[in-house]
């Protein structure tokens, strides 16, 4: 078992990075504190799951944080990422999730917000089940849920026992959401796990393909209970859609509607 849960906060402007790194200790984690992104890289780098949770600003001397985040991402680390930054406009926002981040804070922001979202955060990507899958080899090779039956090794999927035809790209990140049942998957993840494509490509196409999903799957897509929306941190699979949504926390809000 680990012990204390270990934040890194990555932060140039001193002032703030003490603060953080103080209230932090008070709710009782371990906090390093480093002042720019070079250091965060090699830190994370000499053991990727040293730490539960890493508080990225963007503006950092030598690198700057969507960079740290991007070059992490790529490398397969995914330790749940929480960028904290003065830079409010939506495209940096937008731009914060495409390098893989998983929550934005912008600055000045409430100690009480950044606690409670740094805990969320811990909780939803406890840093064991983040792991990439050793157990390759033991695929999973049918499920049930809903009206649904599904076996990846012939690709055969029953709807209401009618067949539905669906493509290799489709089956595999159902076959993803299946074996990660239950967890809350950011669509950076998928990526790199269902796609295996780095930071580069758009993750609306991911959105894309849940939509297909809902249609196939769902009985009303509109009102998904099998592929649910985890606002602001991705998606997450539950089989047994009759109390799916019972919330396990203020992250767990289920959009009726779908992204854009
Ligand atoms: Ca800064």
């Amino acid at each position: 078992m680990k012990g204390r849960k270990h934040i890194l906060v990555v932060e140039d402007e001193k002032h703030i990075g003490t603060l953080v790194k103080y209230n932090l200790e008070a709710e009782g984690y371990r906090v390093t504190l480093v002042e720019d992104g070079p250091t965060a890289l090699k830190l994370v780098r000499a053991d990727p799951y040293a730490f539960d949770l890493i508080i990225l600003d963007l503006m950092l001397p030598g690198m700057s944080g969507y960079a740290v985040c991007e070059t992490l991402r790529n490398e397969k680390v995914m330790v749940p990422v929480l960028i904290l930054s003065a830079r409010s406009l939506s495209e940096d926002r937008t731009r914060g999730f495409d390098c893989g981040a998983n929550q934005y804070l912008t600055k000045p922001f409430d100690l009480d917000e950044l606690l409670a979202r740094a805990k969320n955060l811990m909780r939803l990507y406890p840093q064991q089940s983040t792991k990439p899958m050793e157990s390759a080899n033991v695929k999973l090779q049918q499920i049930h849920f809903g009206r649904a039956t599904i076996n990846f090794e012939s690709y055969e999927v029953f709807v209401d026992d009618k067949e539905v035809k669906m493509t290799h790209k489709e089956l595999q990140l159902l076959r993803y959401f299946a074996e990660n049942e239950g967890r809350v998957i950011s669509r950076q993840e998928l990526l790199t796990e269902v796609w295996e494509m780095s930071g580069d490509m758009q993750t609306r196409s991911v959105d894309q393909f849940m939509l297909r999903l809902r249609k196939i799957f769902e009985t009303d897509p509109a009102k998904p209970k099998h592929f649910l929306t985890v606002r602001d941190a991705g998606y997450r699979f539950v089989s047994d859609g009759s109390n799916s949504t019972d919330a396990t926390g203020p992250l767990d809000e289920v959009d009726a509607a779908p992204n854009p």
